[in-house]
């Protein structure tokens, strides 16, 4: 069971009324949905859904921000979006081959918080927190519990990446790295822009898909200044997400010129056939974003309902190769724990 205690939270007590505009990202964020009653009652879904939702929330708890729900269909139990964040029965199944930690992160621990696997670049887990949570996520059991939560629990990593000329590139991943507030992931990334050898700062999250007004001026600002070259990968999987909000909010990204990437993770019953995927590396192009990765899910216990087979996931591939431009087509890849790089998948 992770420890996600922060997640119940704004991620720190600052007093909102300060800074009205900077801070209603984290209204949204106090005001998202946890209870699985609410969320079943607001969409109008049957109440045959209450039970089984109660019980997988315990094992990981049920998250959803409201610009979210509002791009969902009311009485569908099957919209895309809400597969994504529903907690199902299914979830209480362990299938052999699905385990804790599929892609052995734990191996690839250097010091609290830091995960190096591939060359030139390694991974730090900024928090534990997300602004949604992901049925699917292959870090639903990560021990979050024992990484880094303030500035002086970060000094390890740092004197890691330090001593390793090789590290051009760091990511910040979680979590949701946006669920810092600007001045603790300030604090993180002026200490990373100060290792002379680190060049680049990439971010992965799903925070301008989920709750795009935390993509604020002052957050963009901060990407851009910190004298390190930033690439944002955000995390959108169905079209119907690149609506509204987020879609400006994204623009917004683009246009400050932050190269801004997007990886899907290929999930049964949300985007396992050729038209939302080819939709949705379409209007990623539209604002400005390009698909860089379509992952093959990773093998977390409680989420083998997800699973698309592979061949399955090359003819789609196939499929958006025929249809799109080559830049519009994302790489099918897996991750394999040991592997010096994700694996292509042709
Ligand atoms: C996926 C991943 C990366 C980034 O890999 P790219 O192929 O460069 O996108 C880096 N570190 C870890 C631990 C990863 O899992
Ligand atoms: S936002 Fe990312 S880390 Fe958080 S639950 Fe979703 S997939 Fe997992």
């Amino acid at each position: 069971m992770p420890d996600r205690g922060e997640t119940f939270a704004p991620p720190e007590s600052e007093p909102l009324a300060a800074a009205p505009v900077a801070s209603n990202w984290r209204r949204s964020l106090a005001r998202a949905i946890r209870d699985p009653d609410v969320l079943v009652g607001q969409l109008c879904l049957g109440d045959e859904h209450r039970q089984p939702a109660r019980r997988a929330a315990e094992l990981f708890p049920l998250l959803v921000p409201e610009s979210y729900l509002k791009r969902m269909r009311p009485g569908d139990p099957r919209d895309p979006l809400l597969r994504q964040v529903l907690p199902l029965g299914d979830e209480l199944q362990a299938p052999p081959g699905f385990s804790d930690d599929p892609v052995g992160d734990s191996a690839a621990r250097r010091a609290p918080g830091l995960i190096h696997k591939y060359s030139g670049r390694a991974l730090l887990i900024a928090t534990g927190s997300c602004a949604v949570h992901c049925r699917y996520c292959f870090r639903r059991e990560y021990p979050y519990g024992e990484e880094p939560r303030r500035m002086d629990d970060w000094r390890p990593a740092l004197t890691e990446i330090a001593s390793d000329a090789t590290l051009h590139e760091i990511i910040l991943s979680g979590g949701d790295p946006l669920m810092l507030t600007d001045e603790r992931l300030g604090a993180l990334i002026g200490e990373i822009a100060r290792i002379p050898h680190v060049r680049r700062l990439r971010i992965h999250t799903r925070l301008p898909i989920v709750l795009p007004d935390r993509l604020t001026p002052e957050l963009i600002s901060l990407l851009r200044d910190s004298g390190l070259t930033p690439v944002v990968v955000v995390h959108a999987n169905h079209p119907h997400e690149i609506a509204g909000d987020c879609a400006a909010a994204l623009r917004s990204l683009v246009r400050c010129g932050v190269t801004t990437l997007n990886q899907t993770v290929l999930l049964r019953g949300v985007n396992d056939r050729a038209d939302p995927l080819a939709e949705l590396c379409e209007r990623l192009i539209d604002v400005g974003v390009i698909p860089y990765y379509l992952h093959q899910l990773d093998r977390v216990r409680g989420a083998a309902h997800f699973e698309v087979p592979e061949a399955t996931g090359l003819k789609l591939i196939e499929a958006l190769r025929r249809r799109l431009p080559g830049y519009a087509v994302p790489k099918y890849v897996r991750e394999t724990a040991g592997e010096a790089a994700k694996t292509p998948l042709l």
